[in-house]
């Protein structure tokens, strides 16, 4: 009997201590999230998403290069000299074309590491952390601002110009073969045609 008495008392005691200790934190201020109803304001520095200014890329593949995991995938096209693609908000030359630039965030580690080497601090991250997709490939950011037709009309013209400059690299080493063939003796040439 009095340890039925006595388990008793413990049990009242148990559920007593307990809805005090609730009641008490009824009138205090809540320690928890409701996410997702209320967002996390992420601290500075906090590592969720990267972006990149394109306007501000110089195509220079430093930060593709840092990659350890080799999630960025830039593809530049040499700027034609008809064309003027201006300059960054840093004030350094743009001189290729972005025809590709994708970072894939399912592979990224977020280490970070592709921001620090970049000149003109055009590639960070932001506070942007809701973007979970059950397809991977809608992980795959593309920053380039360039159409299907304006990448193949930037190399187009590329193709065009290397062309140009490769005949004039190889009409002038004609005319400094023919500078040269001039200058020697005729029977220096007729050895140098018996030797080729
Ligand atoms: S944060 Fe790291 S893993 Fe992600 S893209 Fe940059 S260098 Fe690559
Ligand atoms: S390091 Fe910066 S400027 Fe260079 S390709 Fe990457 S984002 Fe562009």
């Amino acid at each position: 009997m009095a340890t039925v008495i006595k388990e008793g008392w413990n049990t009242f005691k148990s559920i007593f201590t307990g809805m005090g200790v609730t009641f008490r934190h009824l009138f205090q201020p809540a320690v928890t999230e409701l996410y997702p109803e209320e967002k996390v304001d992420l601290p500075e520095g906090a590592r969720a998403k990267l972006y990149v200014n394109i306007d501000d890329c110089i195509g220079c593949n430093l930060c593709a290069r840092a990659c350890p995991v080799n999630c960025i995938d830039i593809e530049t096209v040499m700027a034609t000299p008809d064309v003027d693609l201006g300059k960054t908000s840093t004030g350094n030359p743009k001189r290729f074309w972005l025809t590709r630039f994708n970072i894939d965030m399912a592979k990224c580690m977020y280490c970070d590491l592709c921001t620090y080497p970049c000149p003109t601090d055009c590639i960070y991250m932001v506070p942007e952390y809701e973007y979970s997709d059950y397809d991977r490939s809608n992980l795959v950011y593309h920053f380039s601002d360039l159409g299907p037709e304006m990448v193949a009309e930037v190399k187009e013209k590329a193709e065009k110009e290397a062309e140009r400059k490769k005949q004039e690299r190889e009409q002038k080493m004609k005319e400094k073969k023919a500078k040269a063939k001039s200058k020697k003796k005729p029977s220096e040439n007729k050895k140098d045609e018996e030797e080729s």
